[in-house]
C-alpha cells in the first residue's frame, strides 16, 4: 500500500476560493468499494473570496490561501488546483475562462515555483469527476458521466478509466447539449439557445418554481410566495422532499428534462454510469426517478438498460478531493485510474 501523504486541494470558482489541507493516498489498483476511512481526510480548510478584479489580485488570493494552509502544515507533498476554466492539463496552462480573469496562465508552472512542490492542474469539474471516480460514486467505473447542477451545469467525462479532456481542456461541457433549438437563450457565457442548462440548472428550476407558485396559489409554493418568501431551487427542492404535490410535480418535470439530455448522452458514450451532483440536484430521487424513467423510454438499446443513474457521493468537497487525487497521481508519476 502507498504511504498518505499530505496534500493540498483547491478549488477556484468564480465566487470563492476553497483550499483544504487533506491527507489520504490513492485507492488500490481495481478497487470497486472505499470504506469512509479510506477517503482523504480533510485536516483543515480555508476559504476566501475570489478577487475578479484582475489576474494579478486573482492569483495573490490563490497563494495566500495556499501560504494559510502550509504555514499551519509545516510541508506539504503535492497540491492539487481544479479551476473554473478551460485547462490544458498536460501544459499546466489555463487557457481560457468566462467568470474568473485568467486567461493562458502557466499556473501550475508558478505554483510549483511559489511553493516548491508538484502541482496538478485540472478544470474544476473534471477534478469533481476525478474526485467522485476515485473516492465516491463512481469507484471502479470505466466508462462514467458526471453532470454537476449548480448556478450552471458543469460536466466531467471518465473514459478508459481516465478523465476525458478533448482537443484543448474544452471538452464535456454537458450542459451545453441542445435540447431545444428555439429554446431559452443559454445562461451561461454560451451562444446557444434551449442547452440542458437552461432548463436544469438551479436558476431554472427557481423560475419553474416561480411560474408554478403563480399558478397554484394554494400550493406550498404559491403560499411562500404570497408570504414574501423567496421562491428559488432550494425551496422547490425542500418543498418536493416534504412531499408538496406541486413541487413533486415541477421536479418531475425539470428531471425528465434532465432525463432527455442524458437519452443523448447514453447514446454518444454507452457510459455504465452518470453521476449527479451539485447543490441543485437535492431532491436527488425526485430529480433521478423521472430522468431514469425517460432514459428507459427513448434511449437507444442496448445502452439504455446498461447505464446506471445514482447521486454523487462528496458532497461539496469532490472538487478538493478530485484536485488531491489528481495530486496524489502526480506523485506516483501518472494520472489517477488503472495503472
Ligand atoms: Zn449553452
Amino acid at each position: 500500500m502507498e504511504p498518505g501523504r499530505t496534500i493540498i486541494g483547491v478549488d477556484i470558482g468564480g465566487t470563492k476560493v476553497a483550499a483544504a489541507l487533506l491527507r489520504g493516498r490513492l485507492p488500490a489498483p481495481g478497487a470497486r468499494t472505499l470504506a469512509d476511512a479510506e477517503r482523504p481526510a480533510v485536516l483543515e480548510r480555508f476559504t476566501a473570496v475570489t478577487d475578479g478584479s484582475s489576474s494579478a489580485a486573482c492569483l495573490r488570493g490563490v497563494e495566500e490561501c495556499l501560504a494559510r494552509l502550509l504555514a499551519s502544515a509545516g510541508k506539504v507533498d503535492a497540491i492539487g488546483v481544479g479551476v473554473a476554466s478551460c485547462v490544458d492539463y498536460d501544459a499546466g496552462r489555463v487557457v481560457h475562462s468566462v467568470n474568473l480573469p485568467l486567461g493562458d496562465v502557466p499556473l501550475r508552472d508558478e505554483l510549483e515555483r511559489a511553493f516548491g512542490v508538484p502541482v496538478a492542474l485540472d478544470n474544476d469539474a473534471t477534478a469533481a469527476t476525478v474526485g467522485e471516480h476515485t473516492y465516491g460514486a463512481g469507484i471502479g467505473a470505466r466508462e462514467m458521466l458526471m453532470l454537476t447542477l449548480g448556478t450552471g451545469v458543469g460536466g466531467g467525462i471518465i473514459c478508459g478509466g481516465r478523465p476525458y479532456r478533448g482537443f484543448s481542456g474544452a471538452a464535456a461541457e454537458l450542459g451545453h447539449l441542445t435540447l431545444d433549438l428555439d429554446g431559452p437563450d443559454c445562461p451561461a457565457d454560451c451562444p446557444n439557445h434551449g442547452c440542458l442548462e437552461a432548463y436544469v440548472a438551479g436558476p431554472a428550476m427557481g423560475a419553474a418554481a416561480r411560474a408554478a407558485a403563480e399558478a397554484e396559489p394554494g400550493s406550498g409554493l404559491g403560499r411562500a410566495l404570497a408570504a414574501g418568501e423567496p421562491v428559488d431551487g432550494p425551496l422547490l427542492s425542500r418543498l418536493g422532499l416534504a412531499g408538496d404535490p406541486v413541487a413533486v410535480e415541477v421536479l418531475a418535470r425539470i428531471g425528465g428534462l434532465l432525463g432527455a439530455g442524458l437519452t443523448t448522452l447514453v447514446s454518444i458514450f454507452n457510459p455504465e454510469l452518470i453521476v449527479i451532483g451539485g447543490g441543485a440536484a437535492a431532491a436527488g430521487e425526485l430529480l433521478l426517478g423521472p430522468a431514469r424513467r425517460v432514459i428507459a423510454e427513448r434511449a437507444l438499446p442496448p445502452a439504455r438498460d446498461q447505464v446506471r443513474v445514482t447521486g454523487a457521493a462528496l458532497g461539496p468537497d469532490a472538487g478538493l478531493i478530485g484536485a488531491a487525487a489528481l495530486a496524489l497521481a502526480k506523485l506516483r508519476g501518472g494520472e489517477p485510474g488503472p495503472s
